[in-house]
């Protein structure tokens, strides 16, 4: 049984056949998938997506949606943590590639919710990108448990979150021609490692270029278990008992539904 720790299952991409997308997952042995909010709208879509589909959300704010954050945005995800299907705050943090959101405005959302994660217990879904010395720094101070979710970043970035025992989630840009990062992969300790589709984006080879789903989690973990010189079946249990260990018994208590 894998676990997709991050898609995007609200996203207009899958408007046609949601449901087909999560019966195809299951039918590939992916038994849970981890609903991931960009937005507070998209939070409250996240939650009634895992409702629906017995799935588990998150909730937060993109760094490309910062400019959204307010005191508002930040009463109603913050009360949205108290939903039982919610197992994580994000995905948050900096991206500084496309700069959607100014970044002192990125920042300030990304601190506020690493203090949500760290208030309520929860792991905060990170996303970085271009950004790695602020986000070092940002990481380093923060008591929060964190995930690094699609791995992209430099040394100074993984460096934190190895010193941190935080988990790396790698997707399915392990698999294209362009990955340079294997050491990254490898770098990582057994029990910290998570992997991920951030579907609909970033569809491993071969489907890369077209739209990603969770039943493709199964290509991300062979690469990964190749890269790493273990079986596959070996990297199947131990990320699935990592999705477990890092964001609770919700997606475990769904495995066998
Ligand atoms: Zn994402």
């Amino acid at each position: 049984m894998l676990v997709d720790t991050h898609c995007h299952l609200g996203a207009e991409q899958f408007n046609d056949d949601r449901a087909e997308v999560v019966q195809r997952a299951r039918s590939a042995g992916v038994g849970h998938v981890i609903v991931v909010a960009d937005s507070q709208p998209a939070t409250e879509q996240a939650i009634a997506l895992a409702l629906r589909f017995d799935l588990s959300a998150t909730a937060g704010v993109h760094p490309h949606e910062a400019s959204a954050w307010n005191p508002e945005v930040a009463a109603k995800i913050e009360a949205a943590l108290n939903d039982p299907h919610v197992v994580a705050v994000g995905e948050t943090g900096l991206d500084y590639h496309y700069d959607y959101s100014p970044r002192e405005e990125q920042r300030a959302a990304f601190a506020a919710q690493l203090e949500l994660g760290a208030k309520h217990g929860l792991p905060v879904v990170v996303h970085a990108r271009s950004a790695d010395d602020d986000m070092a720094a940002m990481l380093r101070d923060t008591d929060a448990r964190y995930i690094l979710h699609s791995f992209s970043s430099g040394a100074g970035v993984l460096d934190v979150a190895l010193a941190a025992s935080a988990y790396v989630s790698f997707s399915g840009m392990v698999t294209f021609k362009s990955w340079k990062d294997n050491d990254a992969v490898r770098a990582v300790a057994g029990d910290r490692l998570l992997i991920e589709t951030d579907a609909p984006y970033l569809a491993p080879t071969p489907h890369r270029g077209k739209r990603n789903e969770p039943a493709f989690v199964r290509q991300t973990a062979s690469k990964v278990a190749e890269i790493r010189g273990e079986d596959a079946q070996q990297i199947e249990e131990q990320t699935t008992a990592n999705a477990i260990e890092c964001f609770g018994t919700h997606i475990q208590s769904k495995q066998s539904s």
